[in-house]
């Protein structure tokens, strides 16, 4: 069919390009690409023998659309996923364009130097309009969906688990359980253990910036900010138990709040153990989530960044991690009249993960729907001019790629609802 050039080669990317190598008959050639090319090498010689697929490797720093063009004009793919960080969505769409080539990524756009003034001066607008104070938001890349149109190219955004999964558990939910979907509790649970204080699971950075941020929900049209952490619930979790889980802001609230018809209220939760929250407090209170850069001994060094060099890698947790994850939606709403509630899951073992592909469950959880969305727009069942978030596609091809493809999910008619 084509080839596909994946820009990253974190925890996501070792996955999504794993998956892909087996699907070679979409995915005939497979060019990894990162700033570090030794990691690229190990993974192209790490599967070289297992597929068909034709495995290249390329160097290049995506913060600079220059240097992504110029390797689009190089390798021709038919599609860039990008799984890098969301600081260079921007640089890796403005190249797309450039080049006339799909796009596809798992997490929105967020500034990585949120001191500097022209970004601020956009995101303070932002705050004001809108009611949330959340550093990532889908407004800079909505912003492309006329270019990509005239340019006849696909954007799809946010094509990991949550957002991702949940975005399409919510259209399939929509698609044949409801007439209306007025509630959305999307739950978040992790119930691995790596035996370690404290480490996170995917990109240190990223995590410790959502987490200690301010949580947000959306009820009846707009938003409504909480404390980090302020709202708290139980919920036991099939094949996990109960957990503690707060209230978090969330990407794909301001996607499907746009996407679902009536919706009244959409909130998001994440468990968290006690020793993850006080070890997290305590960073923040002495500076170490900061994301500025500060003088050290005659040089400048980002204190969120020494942090990340600190802890443990997240790719490094595989072989540590027992438990597993259970992600889902509940949704609230009517058919023929009558209120109802399902709730549409996926459990996920983190050690099963590590034997399949050599990672814990939260990059497989991410980098298996990356690769079903690259399949899915490469092969042109999700392929239309603009940019678009997940829902807006027949949620059918997806969900029956996620059973084929390693994340079955469940549907459980009444669910205990979250209060
Ligand atoms: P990692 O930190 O493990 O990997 C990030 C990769 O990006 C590295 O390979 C790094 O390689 C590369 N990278 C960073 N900066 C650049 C740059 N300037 N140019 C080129 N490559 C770069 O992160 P994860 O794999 O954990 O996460 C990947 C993405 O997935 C993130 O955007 C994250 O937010 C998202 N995510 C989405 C989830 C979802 O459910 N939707 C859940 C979890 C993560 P190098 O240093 O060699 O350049």
């Amino acid at each position: 069919m084509g080839k596909i050039l994946v820009i990253g080669c974190g925890g996501v990317a070792g996955v999504a390009i794993q998956k892909c190598a087996k699907c070679a008959e979409t995915f005939e050639e497979i060019c990894i690409a990162s700033r570090t090319l030794s990691k690229c090498e190990a993974l192209k010689e790490k599967l070289e023998k297992t597929t068909k697929a034709v495995i290249t490797v390329e160097q290049v720093d995506a913060d600079k659309a220059q240097e992504v063009t110029a390797l689009i004009k190089k390798v021709q793919p038919d599609l860039v996923l990008n799984l890098a960080l969301p600081y260079q969505d921007l640089a890796i769409m403005d190249a797309c364009l450039a080049c006339g080539v799909d796009y596809v990524d798992t997490a929105n756009y967020e500034a990585e130097d949120t001191e500097d003034p022209k970004w601020r001066a956009v995101y303070e607008k932002r705050c004001k309009e809108e009611g949330f104070t959340a550093y990532f938001d889908y407004s800079w890349q909505w912003a492309y969906k006329e270019r990509f149109e005239k340019a006849g190219i696909t954007g799809l955004l946010g094509s990991g688990f949550d957002p991702g999964v949940t975005s399409v558990f919510s259209a399939y939910a929509l698609k044949h359980y409801f007439d209306e979907i007025h509630y959305i509790d999307i739950l978040d649970c992790n119930g691995g253990d790596h035996g370690y204080p404290f480490a996170t699971n995917f990109n240190p950075e990223i995590n410790l910036r959502e987490v200690s941020a301010n949580g947000s929900y959306w009820e009846n049209g707009h938003w409504v900010e909480t404390k980090p952490m302020e709202i708290k619930r139980v919920y036991n979790f099939d094949q996990v138990g109960e957990k503690d889980m707060y209230l978090l802001h969330h990407e794909e609230i301001e996607s499907l709040a746009k996407n679902i018809p009536g919706v009244k209220r959409i909130r998001f939760f994440m468990t968290f153990g006690q020793s993850y929250l006080t070890h997290m407090k305590c960073l923040e209170n002495v500076g170490m989530l900061r994301t500025d850069p500060v003088m050290f001994e005659g040089r400048e060094i980002v204190p969120i960044q020494f942090l990340k060099a600190l802890l443990p890698d997240p790719a490094s947790l595989g072989p540590r991690t027992v438990g597993k994850t259970n992600i889902g939606c509940i949704f609230t709403g009517v058919k023929d009249g009558k209120e109802k509630s399902i709730y549409i899951y996926n459990v996920c073992d983190h050690q099963e993960c590590y034997k399949e592909v050599g990672s814990q469950a939260i990059s497989y959880t991410t980098g298996v729907p990356a690769m079903i969305g690259a399949k899915l727009v490469m092969e042109g069942v999700w392929k239309k001019p603009g940019v678009f978030n997940v829902e807006e596609f027949d949620p059918d091809p997806f969900m029956e790629a996620l059973n084929e493809y390693g994340l079955p999910w469940k549907v459980e008619e009444n669910p205990v609802l979250v209060e």
